[in-house]
């Protein structure tokens, strides 16, 4: 139920970074702290690099060195100096005994080798690779170790291989944009991470109608289709070019979600397929790890929050999904090798 995890992945990457306003910067003394650092391109003896006036105006011995990696991940002066003021103002609370905050909609994590939230980029490359074993394997199991249909037709018996195929690729992307996002959080890598969570939620709704509807002939495939990926594009186009609007992206993809989940939850009631019960438990473990979201909780140890858990928690989920649709594929395929051998024995018996 990768299906599940992308569709609850997706859900959840809707709603994770929201650059609103939050507790920590309406903070009047993280406001000055940010402000001063801007202006002097220091926080207390600590100045940064970032902040070239700090460097030419020699204003600390302490100033560090520019470094390329930072400039890369676009650690400006700006960040560096909201990141700074951010831990000063956290240890400080620390002190005083009080709970971590959010600053800028995100919890203060602590960057380890320049990747702001570690644990979500760690898991979200589990993800990719388990997403890459799932996908590679289930093309060889489609395309070399599985009989093919005879000559003349040619290709696989299964009928939704391609779909599985779109559906993998699009989710390889969507955990490598997680994975930057997760880096390094900006405009540019929280677009692109936006995108293909929708796309690929687009892609998971358009293989479940088919597949639990068991629409074999392609030009129906494509009528469902049509309508589904004209919405899914014009909500990018909205999104990326008109109006980032974070509530109205939440809306589509809770619907987006909820729609392909109640698809399979239903044909999972209703099929006697033989692998049901990996579906029944990707659906069902996929939306209680939900509640990893719902409860969101400060970072334990500055890096490990409920949002990286539920990317944990999604990698097992995503290896019994492809788990299921190599099962889907193995089935079906001897569905309609015994229905071809059963159509050419009395053919032969004439
Ligand atoms: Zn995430």
């Amino acid at each position: 139920m990768e299906e599940r995890c992308l569709l609850l992945i997706v859900i959840f990457s809707c709603f994770v970074v929201f650059c609103q306003s939050s507790p920590g910067d309406r903070d009047p003394l993280y406001r000055n702290c940010v402000q001063n650092c801007e202006k002097t391109g220091c926080v207390n003896d600590w100045c940064f690099s970032s902040c070239n006036f700090a460097i030419n105006g020699g204003s600390s011995e302490l100033s560090k060195a520019k470094c390329p990696y930072d400039v890369w991940m676009e650690w400006d002066c700006t960040s560096e100096c909201r990141y700074q003021c951010m831990n000063l103002r956290e240890s400080e609370r620390q002190k005083d005994g009080q709970h971590p905050i959010k600053y800028h909609g995100k919890w203060p994590f602590k960057r380890v080798l320049g990747l702001q939230e570690p644990f979500s980029v760690v898991f979200s490359v589990a993800n990719l690779v388990t997403h890459l074993y799932g996908l590679t394997s289930f093309l060889n199991l489609l395309h070399v170790a599985l009989p093919k249909r005879p000559q003349g037709k040619r290709g696989p018996y299964y009928e939704y291989g391609f779909l599985w195929t779109v559906f993998g690729l699009a989710s390889l992307n969507s955990w490598v944009w997680s994975a930057v996002f997760h880096a390094r959080d900006t405009v540019v890598t929280e677009r692109a991470d936006y995108t293909s969570a929708v796309g690929l939620l687009g892609v998971s709704l358009i293989v479940s109608i088919i597949r639990t509807c068991s629409l074999r002939i392609e030009a129906t495939q494509v009528m469902v289709a049509a309508p589904v990926i004209a919405f899914v594009s014009t909500h990018i186009l909205y999104l990326n070019f008109y109006d980032f609007d974070y509530g109205w992206n939440m809306k589509v993809c809770v619907t987006l979600g909820i729609l392909q989940l109640l698809l399979w939850l239903v044909w999972a009631g209703f099929t006697h397929h033989p692998s049901r019960s990996k579906l029944l438990f990707v659906v069902l473990a996929g939306a209680m790890s939900m509640l990893l979201e719902i409860f969101d909780f400060s970072p334990l140890w500055g890096c490990l929050d409920a949002h990286a858990l539920w990317h944990a928690f999604t990698v097992p989920l995503t290896w019994v999904w492809w788990s299921f649709i190599k099962d889907d594929t193995s089935f079906r395929t001897s569905q309609l090798l015994n229905r071809a051998q059963q159509t050419e024995e009395p053919k032969k018996s004439k």
